[in-house]
């Protein structure tokens, strides 16, 4: 199964849409919603910024812990006709659930796991001389296989040194067997001048070859938001990120993006108490109250996937007001401070059963949360674990 090689655009199918899951049965806590809509809307405003560039939807890693079957099938019907995975398990997975796009392969193959490209018709990416040789030795009539070879220009972490390259697509382009489709480049940093070494590295190569093949890509979310040079007239960009809504590293001061966010993490508060004076919270007690303080207790923690690293740190969202988090995050549970007793002013009266927005619309940004924890926001909504079940909105 999988793509031929040399399938044309109509010959590839857009699964169906997952079913529609409105509601959770009563007892189950926590919940991270995935916005459907939000997706298709940061495609249109990627499509922009791609200035006419094929955005190959990057969905590794469950689509950043989005849910892979279901996202990829929703970025098809946005229109999206290119995907790319981090590992062959990921693409299999894509297959077997009827996606027939071509999928991209981004990391680096052993070579006994070369013929399962074939078998699943997976795009391989070449970024070594080694997997050029085992693409030579694997390739046969039965087993064709469309590559993309990955050049390094200096993030140094795979691909092929810019000398190396003619040589290797000529001899590449020798086998029958074999289709160089793509050729690519992935930038270190776009927060200072290496971004432009770096496109002028692979520049000056593409530009001593002979043939250059149909598919160039260079540009992931951040350099396709903030590097227009680096996605100019090539053919494809490279989006993860911004596709669910999230700017890894953002440029502050740079202009408005119009992207939303495609994930709400929300549990529930399950028990709220007052503390006199001098009482403090949770484990180690590294948060004592300075007056009398009431508390609410949420159904979230990092057996969830929300971080221990938000201990006294991060915001959660009630009834659409801040409210922080005090004490350690345990495995299962957290709580937060609701100021006085007697909420004044526009605090809301919190009580067991309501929502909490842990992050998402509501609460604070994804953006937000990963700064107070001092980490990526890729890293909040991939580390979510297999107990937060997805919930998806059309
Ligand atoms: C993950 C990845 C991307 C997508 O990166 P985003 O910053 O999420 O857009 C693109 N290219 C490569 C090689 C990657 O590993």
């Amino acid at each position: 199964m999988g793509a031929e090689v040399g399938a044309t655009e109509e010959s590839f199918t857009s699964p169906p849409l997952n079913p529609v899951l409105e509601e959770l049965p009563s007892h189950r806590m926590i919940r991270a919603e995935v916005d459907l809509s939000a997706l298709a809307h940061n495609v249109e405003v990627l499509r922009g910024y791609a200035n006419g560039a094929e955005l190959m939807g990057v969905v590794k890693a469950d689509a950043y812990g989005h849910g892979l079957v279901p996202v990829t099938r929703a970025l098809a019907h946005a229109g999206v006709k290119q995907f790319a995975v981090a590992n062959v398990q990921e693409g299999i997975e894509l297959r077997q659930s009827g996606l027939d796009w071509p999928i991209l392969v981004l990391s680096a193959p052993l070579s006994s796991s070369i013929p399962v490209y074939a078998q699943h018709g997976l795009r391989l990416t070449v970024s070594s001389l080694e997997i050029a040789k085992g693409v030579a030795e694997a390739a046969s009539p039965d087993a064709p296989l469309v590559v993309h070879v990955k050049v390094d220009t200096g993030i140094h972490r795979l691909g092929i040194a810019s000398v190396d390259v003619p040589e290797t697509l000529d001899r590449l382009d020798a086998l029958p067997d074999v289709t160089v489709e793509g050729i690519w480049t992935h930038c270190a940093t776009v927060h200072d001048d290496f971004v432009y070494e770096q496109l002028g590295r692979f520049d000056e190569m593409l530009g001593g070859l002979e043939t250059c093949p149909r598919a160039v890509h260079v540009s992931n979310s951040g350099t396709l938001l903030y590097v227009p040079e680096a996605s100019k007239g090539r053919s494809v960009v490279r989006v993860g990120g911004a596709l669910y809504g999230l700017i890894a590293d953002p440029i502050t001061g740079s202009s408005e993006i119009d992207l939303r966010p495609v994930m709400r993490l929300v549990s529930k508060v399950v028990h709220t108490q007052v503390l006199q004076p001098g009482e403090t919270v949770s484990y180690g007690r590294t948060w004592t109250a300075e007056r009398e303080t009431r508390i609410a207790t949420v159904a979230a923690g990092y057996g969830d996937g929300f971080l221990r690293a938000l201990s006294n740190r991060g915001d959660v969202g009630i009834h659409g007001v801040l409210f922080p988090i005090i004490g350690r995050v345990c495995m299962d549970m957290l709580m937060v401070d609701l100021g006085p007793p007697q909420p004044a002013g526009k605090l809301p009266i919190v009580s067991a059963g309501d929502d909490v927005v842990l992050f998402g619309p509501g609460g604070p940004s994804a953006e937000e949360t990963a700064v107070a924890a001092d980490t990526l926001v890729y890293e909040l909504t991939c580390g979510l674990t297999a107990r937060v079940p997805k919930v998806y909105h059309l």
